[in-house]
């Protein structure tokens, strides 16, 4: 941390200055890191940041472990938080892989959050939808206005704090979803496709850009939880038509369009859940995966699984501190 950007934030928490100003232009999270000499008094709800002193914080839990370091980040909308990272000392699980591994496979996708191959659905909560229209209504109403007009800067920060409300919505519900899919399935390996599946979700630009960062956030929380609870985590190729290959007999339904959420195999005659039948592949993958058969199947239907299972997968984790087992990472709320 600079010694700049220290006293500037200083200003700011004694509130005699205005949020300090950064020089980069991207809109990503503003944030600096301070590595020792931080304390959270849970009991005060406050954290001490060196260089600033005792900060105000929602602590919604006690953290468990020795505190590391504090990085503060300030979101767009203009709230702070404060993350610490907390060392319990406690070595990483070996992960258990038993001959005949229980394997899940999840389908993701934008409606319905994810449905996996134990039959087990998970949506995202009703709230969600209500405020991404109000969304998409604040958005309509911003482009009329002028640009840097007072007008425009007052939807412009309505806008921030939405984007961040339904951001924080879904990253609740994802955690909630990861937990149980790697706690209580029970399976010791984990099966999804990887990221960058578009397919299957129209070329709208905010859908699009909510699935990117959603599955981006399944997935790297499904890495760490993976990785901390000893569990496998696989992902199937980009190319690996889930949703299209029967999982009965493999026939492909290269007519298969976005909308069709149910369809029926013209070869065996099943009746398929889209998303069900696109979990049941991946399942399906795994285990082949796992046995080393994959090269018997047809490049299209399933295709090749090169060096980058189960094992070596694991080791790509998101860079990111929680990933390592022993930490845990708990964001509190500046007040
Ligand atoms: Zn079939």
């Amino acid at each position: 941390m600079s010694a700049d950007l220290s006293s500037a934030f200083k200003a700011f928490f004694r509130k005699d200055a205005a949020y300090p100003k950064f020089k980069t232009k991207h809109r990503s999270k503003k944030s600096f890191r301070i590595p020792q000499k931080g304390k959270v008094d849970v009991n005060n709800s406050r954290i001490y940041v060196q260089g600033i002193g005792w900060v105000k914080a929602v602590i919604h839990r006690k953290p468990i472990g020795k505190l590391k370091n504090i990085t503060v980040t300030v979101n767009p909308s203009g709230t702070v938080y404060a993350s610490c990272l907390f060392d319990d000392g406690l070595e990483a699980p070996v992960p258990e892989l038993p001959e005949k591994p229980k394997v899940i496979g999840i389908d993701l996708n934008l409606e319905r959050l994810a449905v996996c191959s134990d039959g087990r659905e998970y949506e995202n909560p009703r709230t969600l939808k209500q405020y991404e229209k109000r969304l998409r209504h604040l958005q309509k109403l911003l482009s009329k206005k002028k640009k840097g007009s007072e007008n425009w800067k007052k939807f412009k920060t309505e806008i921030a704090v939405l984007h961040e409300k339904i951001a924080n919505i879904r990253k609740d519900s994802i955690h909630k979803m990861t937990k149980k899919i790697v706690c209580d399935s029970q399976a010791e390996v984990i099966v999804i496709e990887d990221l960058n599946v578009s397919g299957m979700v129209k070329n709208h630009k905010l859908s699009k850009h909510i699935q990117d960062a959603s599955f981006f956030e399944i997935r790297r929380q499904l890495e760490y939880k993976s990785l901390f609870y000893g569990k496998t985590l696989m992902t199937a190729d980009r190319f690996f038509a889930s949703s299209r290959t029967c999982h009965i007999c493999g026939w492909h339904n290269a007519e298969l369009t976005l909308s069709d959420r149910e369809w029926e195999c013209k070869v065996c005659h099943t009746r398929q859940d889209r998303d069900r039948n696109a979990a049941l592949n991946l399942e399906s993958f795994g285990l082949k995966a796992l046995a080393g058969d994959a090269g018997e199947v047809k490049p299209l239907e399933m295709p090749t699984v090169d060096g980058r299972a189960a094992m070596h997968l694991r080791s790509m984790a998101s860079v990111n501190e929680e990933k390592d087992h022993g930490y845990s990472m708990e964001a509190f709320r500046l007040a």
